[in-house]
């Protein structure tokens, strides 16, 4: 069972994942999807290598790829970003997030995390000798509470994590959110770090805003993004951060001693399917697995606060079904009903149990299927 300190020996997605392979459940634990790529992409990665890109990228990544990114932000969002100057390839998000925090933070500095967070930022700053200050979003919209974000800054805040698409809530931010932002740090020196790794992953019409449409907030931000969720690829392991100038000049500087540059085969097989038109749209086939998934579930005794309008993910509360603590229903169920999923109280720096788990459904219909034919079983409990 996972330990009440930040940094846990083994984290919550690695424990349940571990624990689906021993009871042979069914993993809609941790966020990855269990169908295979656009073949076009794989046959790219083939192409890479036998056209001998198997070197050594430059630092800041393959220009060819960070050119792509900026056309492919060009015709997405109508933002302008300089690839040379702006883009950074980094080997997956979590690094990203990581050197940009380490990139901006001094010790005793202090960081804004709405909570329930994804587990690395927490571990992150403590790492950097830094304090994670928690704020809590709003119960069940999922919603940002600004009066008690505003209420958490002082004289050390130096940086506050966004996530929008939100892991685990599947929650998104409003145009409005981002004014809020704005008009809260106008004056201050703080940074704002976006996760903005679920974005093609909107649901029912909504858009995603990204930091980077925000003429204001863009030039003192960074953009995380990873293209293991929007290209179904996550073993890839490839990412990138878009920030201004001084800003990618400090990541730039750590990045070259951390990581110095990323697996090159893939640079060169993700540039060239960015320039592909007719990819796939992630965002439309994750919805209608959503659609899926909720249709399946709907008469089993989980409850549903919020609906998902963005992310892999779905959390419902079990309250109907058991009083356990969530870590140890979410052992129970992986145990007894052959089905993994993550409990939400590793995302709260306090372990907060709101006796809910989260479910992922990028996977195949015949997986959701039989998830959910084998928690059918639920309804007589
Ligand atoms: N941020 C969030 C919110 C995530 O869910 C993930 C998924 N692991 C990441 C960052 C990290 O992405 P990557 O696999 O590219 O490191
Ligand atoms: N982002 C994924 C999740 O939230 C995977 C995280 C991980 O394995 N570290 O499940």
């Amino acid at each position: 069972m996972p330990e009440k300190n930040a940094i846990q020996a083994t984290n919550i997605f690695s424990v349940m994942s571990a624990l689906a392979v021993q009871y042979k459940a069914i993993n809609l634990a941790q966020g990855f999807p269990d169908f295979a790529i656009d073949e076009r992409l794989a046959k790219l990665l083939y192409e890479a290598v036998q056209e001998n890109f198997n070197q050594y990228a430059p630092m800041p990544g393959l220009s060819i790829l960070r050119e792509a990114i900026a056309d492919d932000f060009k015709m997405r969002y109508s933002v302008f970003i300089k690839p040379d100057a702006e883009i950074t390839i980094t080997p997956g998000a979590t690094y990203g997030i990581y050197t940009c925090l380490a990139s901006i933070l001094k010790p005793d500095d202090e960081v804004i995390v709405l909570e329930p967070a994804y587990d690395s930022y927490i571990p992150n700053i403590e790492s950097l000798g830094c304090k994670p200050v928690p704020v809590s979003l709003s119960m069940p919209s999922f919603r940002v509470d600004w009066q008690r974000v505003r209420a958490a800054i002082t004289q050390k805040t130096r940086a506050i994590i966004i996530n929008t698409p939100h892991n685990p809530t599947g929650s998104i931010w409003q145009n409005e959110d981002w004014n809020e932002l704005a008009n809260m740090v106008r004056d201050s020196s703080i940074i704002v770090v976006s996760d903005e790794v679920y974005e093609q992953l909107v649901f029912d019409h909504a858009r995603h805003y990204s930091v980077l449409e925000h003429k204001e907030l863009r030039n003192r931000s960074f953009a995380i993004f990873s293209f293991g969720k929007v290209f179904n690829n996550t073993g890839w392991k490839v990412g990138y951060v878009i920030a201004p100038e001084f800003l990618t000049n400090g990541f730039r500087k750590l990045h070259q001693y951390l990581s110095f540059s990323v697996n090159t085969p893939a640079q060169y097989a993700l540039a060239k399917y960015l320039t592909i038109s007719d990819r796939p749209k992630v965002g439309e086939l994750m919805q209608a697995k959503r659609d899926y998934f909720l249709s399946l579930m709907a008469d089993l005794p989980f409850t549903m606060h919020r609906k998902s309008t963005g992310s892999y993910f779905q959390t419902m509360s079990y309250e109907q079904i058991s009083n356990l603590p969530d870590i140890e229903f979410a052992e129970w169920l992986t145990k007894n009903y052959g089905v993994a999923t993550i409990p939400l109280s590793p995302f709260y720096a306090d372990r907060t149990d709101s006796k809910m788990v989260r479910f992922c459904f990028a996977k195949k219909e015949e997986t959701l299927l039989r998830a959910v034919e084998r928690l059918t079983a639920l309804k007589d409990i």
